[in-house]
C-alpha cells in the first residue's frame, strides 16, 4: 500500500512571501521592537516571550492589523498548484503558525485557498483588558520554548501512520522539521539544517515542493531536537 503522506507547513515567510508578525511587529513595536527582537536573535527569550511582549507595544486593534496584514501578504508562487497537488495525491495540509496568526483565515479566504488546508493551528490574538494578548492553546505542558508545539503535531500525524513532509523557512521550524521524514527547508531552517547535519530538501517555491517525491515514515525521535511527548526542548 502507498505511504500515506501529510504536509505541516509553517505560514510567515512560508506561505506568504514576508514574514507578517515580525513586519506588523517592527511597524507598530515602535523603538521597543529592535530591543526584544535582538533579545530573541541572540536566544535569550522565545518565540512564545517574544509574542507577549511585543504585543503590549502593538495597537490593540486587530481590525487595523488585519488590514495591514492583507495589504502586505504575497502568497509565495506555485502554492495554488501544491494546494491541487496535495488534494490530487490524498495528502492533508495542515498549518502550524507561531506567529500572531489571526490573519491567516483571512489571508487564505481572500486568496480562494482556504478551502484546501485541511487544519490551521495557530495562536490566539485578542484585545484583552490590558490591550494585545496572545494565547497559545497549542503549546506544549511545560516547554516554555514555542508558543504552538510544530513537533507536536508532526508527532501525532505520525502516530496516525501518515509521513510528514515538513515545509518552512525560519528558526523555530527546527523542532517540528527535527520530526519530519523529508524536510523542506529554505533561508534560516536550512542553515540550522546543515548545522544539525539534517537531510533537507532546499526550495525557492512551492513548484520545488511538488517535485518532492513521498517519504517512508521514519522514526526521529532520536535526532529530533525535542520531545513533544515527553519534556520538550532537549
Ligand atoms: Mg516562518
Amino acid at each position: 500500500m502507498d505511504q500515506k503522506t501529510a504536509y505541516v507547513i509553517d505560514f510567515d515567510g512560508t506561505i506568504t512571501t514576508r514574514d507578517l508578525s515580525s513586519e506588523l511587529a517592527a511597524y507598530f513595536g515602535g523603538s521597543e521592537y529592535m530591543k526584544i527582537e535582538n533579545e530573541y536573535r541572540r536566544r535569550n527569550i522565545p518565540i512564545k516571550t517574544w509574542l507577549r511582549r511585543i504585543a503590549r507595544h502593538m495597537p490593540d486593534d486587530l481590525e487595523l492589523l488585519n488590514n495591514k496584514a492583507l495589504q502586505w501578504a504575497v502568497i509565495r508562487p506555485g502554492f495554488e498548484y501544491f494546494l491541487d497537488h496535495a488534494q490530487k495525491n490524498e495528502c492533508p495540509v495542515i498549518i502550524a503558525s507561531d506567529g500572531f496568526g489571526f490573519y491567516i483565515e483571512p489571508i487564505l479566504e481572500e486568496h480562494g485557498l482556504l478551502k484546501q488546508i485541511s487544519r490551521i493551528y495557530r495562536n490566539e490574538t485578542f484585545k484583552g483588558t490590558d490591550g494585545l494578548e496572545v494565547n497559545n492553546p497549542h503549546a506544549h505542558k511545560t516547554c516554555a520554548v514555542c508558543g504552538n508545539c510544530k513537533a507536536a503535531h508532526v508527532v501525532n500525524l505520525k502516530e496516525e501512520g501518515r509521513a510528514v513532509i515538513y515545509i518552512g523557512d525560519g528558526s523555530n521550524d527546527r523542532f517540528g522539521a527535527s520530526w519530519g521524514d523529508i524536510i523542506c527547508a529554505r533561508d534560516r531552517l536550512a542553515e540550522i539544517c546543515r548545522e544539525q547535519k539534517f537531510n533537507y530538501s532546499q526550495w525557492i517555491d512551492f513548484y520545488d515542493i511538488i517535485k518532492v517525491g513521498k517519504p517512508d515514515l521514519h522514526d526521529r525521535s532520536l535526532v529530533s531536537l525535542c520531545c513533544p511527548m515527553g519534556d520538550g526542548v532537549k
